[in-house]
């Protein structure tokens, strides 16, 4: 990310037209809002950027904010997901207005309001079959036909719908229709289906329905119920607009809310909809919506990131009505950016070299105090013990250093017969490397320099600085390294080609003997780290006592933006 966009004031219109409502005295210059998730599914990054426009607008004016559960379709529904979409929000560090809402709570009032348009003849029960009422609808280039239905009476449309809710009627024999017009340019107004029959039980009202309102027709009306100011949703449901104001119009509401349309989040290298996110947990692709390579709120979170982050980002990224993709690497960005500033500091070695300090006597122990925060005093000191046998990074050593082209390709690293510092304890050389029957290396015999405790050598010069543990003080740790889900950056650009077919092998790494400084012993779910060299990582609710798993949230650097240049 350049140095611009990061400090660029991002543009949110919807900002602007509340300003001027307030200055106008619109809506006696009161804000609610209103966030209203489908209970169908784990929330997705996307729906950040409008928990964090709805919740955050009525923050930033004196507002309120629903939560309100548009819960008009049972089959896809269920108690797990509304749990998880409560703890989402509320660990994003949003709190709504009064008790949570449900659409079905006003499923009394939306059959009321029904039954008020079938009396002013604006309604009626028509017997089409789902395929012939496609047919009948036309297309954009053809207007819609009649249904032979449409102009029943009064009374036989009441006594109709009547029997629907009574359950008289098999699911799809019949449905309630606004009437419209046929031949409107747009196809939402050809006399849309506003109830249909559903035997099926609801989570919130068990078995007291079996018609259920048509989003569209329940969506306004609940806006207009709550006295929503400002009524914010994506661009896809601009074209649902006028049909919304017509009901709004035709119907004795108690408030006219009024809609704006924002572009939806996307993100490159990511899928966002709940049915494809739903797909990979079905298929076993990923263990669950909160698997960490998953971009659902409550997968982030066990990634490792923080409210913060995914609030900050959703500042940078603005709210207009242009569709862009945005950059995932904006959203990594934000988490390091945040990481940066408070996670402590740790040594973890995720794939193991043994090393022995030929020098030290056995059971020698000897602890430095390091700094948890190179920048941030308030986090303290932390402890790292030193014993004779240690761990450091296989990729730490080389046997044989590669030849130099300039001085930033110089080996910072070990290699036989060189010295390298141990961060914040000794310098030590290597004089010996074991192998095993297969020319495997398994061990270095080393010996450290005890004149070099916060002292330079003298007369030589280590390659430079690495990470280390001690292996009897360490903490054994299973450490999963996660990568992006797709290798594609648009997995669902080619309609040809279903999205799963993109997928990154490589998107989990398990390093089963990964081992961490002594600090970490006990270290509970969700403390985040930087490991030195190594990334920021957190601790996963998969830990046991007998060993720590910690998911690695980012690399230190984006190295998919180096790959690609
Ligand atoms: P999906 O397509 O992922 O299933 P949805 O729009 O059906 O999402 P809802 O539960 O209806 O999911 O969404 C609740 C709110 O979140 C809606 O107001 C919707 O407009 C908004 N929202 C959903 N996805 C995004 C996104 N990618 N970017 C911004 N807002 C979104
Ligand atoms: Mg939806």
């Amino acid at each position: 990310m350049s140095k611009n966009e990061s400090t660029a004031k991002p543009t949110n219109f919807i900002h602007q037209i509340i300003e001027a409502d307030i200055e106008n005295q619109t809506h006696q210059g009161k804000v609610v809002t209103r966030f209203p998730p489908e209970p169908n599914g784990y929330l997705h990054i996307g729906h950040a950027k409008s928990i964090c426009l709805n919740f955050g607008t009525a923050e930033k004016y004196n507002g309120v904010c629903n939560l309100r559960f548009d819960d008009t379709n049972p089959e896809k529904e269920s108690q797990e997901y509304i749990d998880s979409i409560v703890s989402d929000i509320e660990w994003l560090g949003y709190t709504w207005n009064g008790d949570i809402r449900y659409t079905s709570l006003y499923f009394d009032q939306l059959y009321a309001w029904a039954v008020h348009l079938i009396k002013e003849g604006k309604a009626y029960v028509c017997d089409l079959s789902p395929e012939q009422a496609r047919e009948y609808r036309g297309n954009f280039s053809e207007p819609g036909k009649n249904s032979p239905y449409r102009d029943r009476s009064v009374e036989e449309n009441l006594a109709l719908f009547e029997r629907m809710k009574n359950g008289e009627f098999a699911e799809g024999a019949c449905a309630l229709r606004a009437k419209i017009d046929m031949s409107a340019p747009n196809m939402n107004l050809r006399d849309p289906m506003i109830y249909r029959i559903l035997h099926v039980p609801h989570h919130q009202t068990g078995d007291k329905w079996c018609i259920y309102p048509i989003y569209d027709f329940a969506h306004g009306q609940s806006d207009a119920i709550e006295e929503i100011t400002h009524s914010l949703c994506t661009l896809e449901f601009e074209d649902h607009r006028p049909l919304y104001d017509w009901f709004i119009e035709n119907l004795p509401v108690p408030a006219t809310p009024k809609q704006y349309e924002f572009s939806r989040l996307e993100l490159n290298y990511t899928v966002t909809s709940k049915r494809k996110l739903k797909q990979l947990v079905d298929n076993g692709t990923v263990s669950s919506w909160n698997d960490p390579r998953m971009p659902t709120i409550s997968g982030l979170r066990r990634r490792g990131y923080t409210p913060n982050s995914i609030r900050n980002f959703c500042d940078m990224i603005g709210v207009t009505r242009s569709n862009a993709v945005v950059d995932v690497g904006m959203l990594e960005a934000a988490i390091r950016d945040d990481l940066d500033k408070t996670a402590p500091r740790a040594m973890c070695v995720t794939r193991p070299l043994k090393v022995t300090l030929t020098n030290m006597d056995e059971g020698h122990e000897e602890w430095f105090e390091l700094p948890a925060h190179p920048k941030d005093e308030s986090l303290g000191v932390r402890r790292v013990g030193l014993t004779r046998n240690l761990l450091i990074e296989q990729e730490d050593f080389i046997e044989v250093k590669p030849v130099a082209k300039n001085k930033h390709e110089r080996w910072k690293r070990l290699a036989l017969g060189d010295a390298v510092r141990l961060r914040g304890a000794y310098v030590i050389t290597c004089n010996e490397v074991v192998k095993d029957s297969h020319g495997e290396i398994i061990e270095l015999l080393c010996t450290y320099d005890p004149d070099t405790k916060g002292e330079n050598p003298v007369g030589y010069k280590p390659n430079g600085v690495i990470h280390w543990v001690s292996d009897e003080l360490s903490v054994p740790c299973e450490v999963r390294l996660y990568d992006r889900l797709f290798t594609e950056a648009n997995p669902d650009g080619d309609k040809e080609v279903e999205f799963t077919e993109h997928l990154n092998s490589e998107s989990l790494v398990v390093l089963p003997n990964a081992r961490a400084e002594a600090g970490l012993r006990g270290a509970a779910v969700e403390s985040r780290y930087q490991f030195e060299r190594m990334g920021y990582f957190c601790v996963d609710p998969d830990s046991t006592s007998e060993q720590l798993v910690i998911n690695r949230t980012v690399t230190l650097r984006d190295s998919w933006a180096k790959a690609q240049k």
